[in-house]
């Protein structure tokens, strides 16, 4: 038996983590780049589906997870102006019998903050302040170049985001379009917002051409929230700082009170451009890679990027661990496995966003009918989801130990 195969990551974030996770916990020797000096998320939540949390209980950590998280009762659609639910789901109890595991939301830093210990733990060599720059590609190995030097392994995993250097290495410069969408998103502290102002479930209130969610995190302590909405102007992909209160709370003067309620209480928010990719031709070149948001982009209209990257993951490191073929063949086997479903949640994506954001006749109208038949069929309605949360990829796809 030869020595375990060294695996190049470059990008610490969800997805970078969890393949570093996933390749360590199973024998691969890895190093993980970052080019931040220090590993860290923005102050937000992050939605966990049921697909995402199967690869976390594989790793032993969804009781952690569990703990610093906070599974909602139930995800209500509610009209903009009222707060009137349009269509309520059933969450709790109701997505662990079906899928097996349950919907958390977590704040993004806490969630972060348990991956890079299990990445640690797992013997992970992770490097900060490290630029990955590029690759190339030699007969029996490849090499990262980056801000502080070259590093070799017998395969490179681009895991740096949406605006990734390893895909413009491997595919050429193309940048992500703006979408005409921004996303604001901030928390509050629950004790700041008048009592009961958030029943505690996934809120999403629906309104022309925007939408605002709003949910609870660490046990009910905070409240996040997401609002999304039309904007011409924007200059950047990155988060910024100090986005403009006024300015968010002048979207939404006109809605429903706890959306008001918690505008008012929120002192910092971040705001985000929403960028779309289309699909790319290819994910792989040779011993390179893509995995997560620098492979398959997606908008946040089915909260699936980072379930798409953790699931990304755990394939690739099923299929680089398999031992029964040349490197790149393995790597092309991972795009082969994962390119199809990607592209399906992506499409599902971008179709929600028509949805939430109905806002002329026709489309208020459709959305309606489709409100009120999943209202009176809720195990169908329920059912719809089963292609995204009903996917268990480690059990279709089982890692060897090498
Ligand atoms: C408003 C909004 C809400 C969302 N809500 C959800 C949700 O509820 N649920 C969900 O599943 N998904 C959600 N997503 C999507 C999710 O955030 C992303 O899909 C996910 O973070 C992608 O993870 P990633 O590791 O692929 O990329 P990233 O999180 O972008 O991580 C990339 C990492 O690579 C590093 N990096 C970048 N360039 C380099 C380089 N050249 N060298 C070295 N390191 C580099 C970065 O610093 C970063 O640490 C949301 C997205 C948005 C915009």
């Amino acid at each position: 038996m030869g020595s375990p195969p060294h695996i190049l990551i470059a990008g610490g974030g969800i997805g970078g983590l969890t393949a570093a996770i996933a390749l360590a916990r199973h024998g691969a020797r890895v190093s993980l780049f970052e080019r931040a000096s220090e590993f860290g998320e923005i102050g937000a939540g992050l939605q966990l589906s049921p697909n995402a949390m199967a690869v976390l209980y594989a790793f032993g950590l969804g009781d952690e997870i569990k703990a610093a998280a906070f599974e909602p009762e139930a995800g209500i659609l509610r009209d903009y102006l009222t707060g009137k639910p349009l269509l309520t789901t059933k969450m709790r109890g109701a997505y662990e019998a079906r899928y097996g595991h349950g919907y958390y939301n977590i704040h993004r830093a806490d969630l972060h903050d348990i991956l890079v210990k299990a990445a640690r733990d797992s013997g992970v060599a992770l490097h900060l302040d490290h630029d990955a720059q590029g690759y190339a590609q030699r007969s029996d190995f490849i090499s990262l170049q980056t801000s502080q030097g070259e590093y070799s392994g017998d395969a490179l995993v681009g895991a740096d985001g949406i605006k990734s250097a390893i895909r413009a290495k491997m595919l050429g410069h193309s940048e992500p379009r703006y979408t005409g969408f921004c996303a604001w998103r901030g928390t509050v502290a629950t004790n700041a917002l008048p009592e009961g102002t958030l029943p505690k479930a996934a809120n999403n209130w629906l309104g022309p051409d925007k939408h605002f969610v709003a949910y609870y995190l660490r046990g009910g302590e905070l409240v996040n929230f997401v609002a999304i909405h039309k904007r011409e102007a924007w200059s950047d992909e990155y988060w910024t700082q100090d986005a403009d209160m006024t300015e968010l709370r002048a979207a939404y003067q006109d809605w429903d009170a706890p959306v008001c309620d918690i505008l008012n209480a929120c002192k910092q928010s971040y705001l985000w451009g929403l960028s779309d990719h289309p699909a790319l031709p290819n994910w792989t070149d040779g011993r390179a890679a893509l995995l997560g948001d620098a492979a398959h982009p997606m908008l946040p209209f089915m909260a699936q990027g980072a379930a798409m990257a953790i699931e990304d993951a755990w394939v690739l490191a099923s299929k680089v661990l398999s031992r029964d073929a040349p490197m790149a063949f393995r790597l092309r086997a991972y795009q082969a496995a994962r390119y199809q479903r990607a592209t399906m949640v992506q499409d599902i994506s971008r179709n929600n966003a028509k949805l939430y954001h109905a806002h002329d006749a026709i489309g208020l109208a459709k959305r309606a009918v489709m409100l009120k038949t999943a209202s009176l069929f809720p195990a169908a309605a329920h059912s719809k989801f089963d292609p995204v949360f009903g996917v268990d990829v480690t059990k279709s796809h089982p890692i060897c130990q090498v």
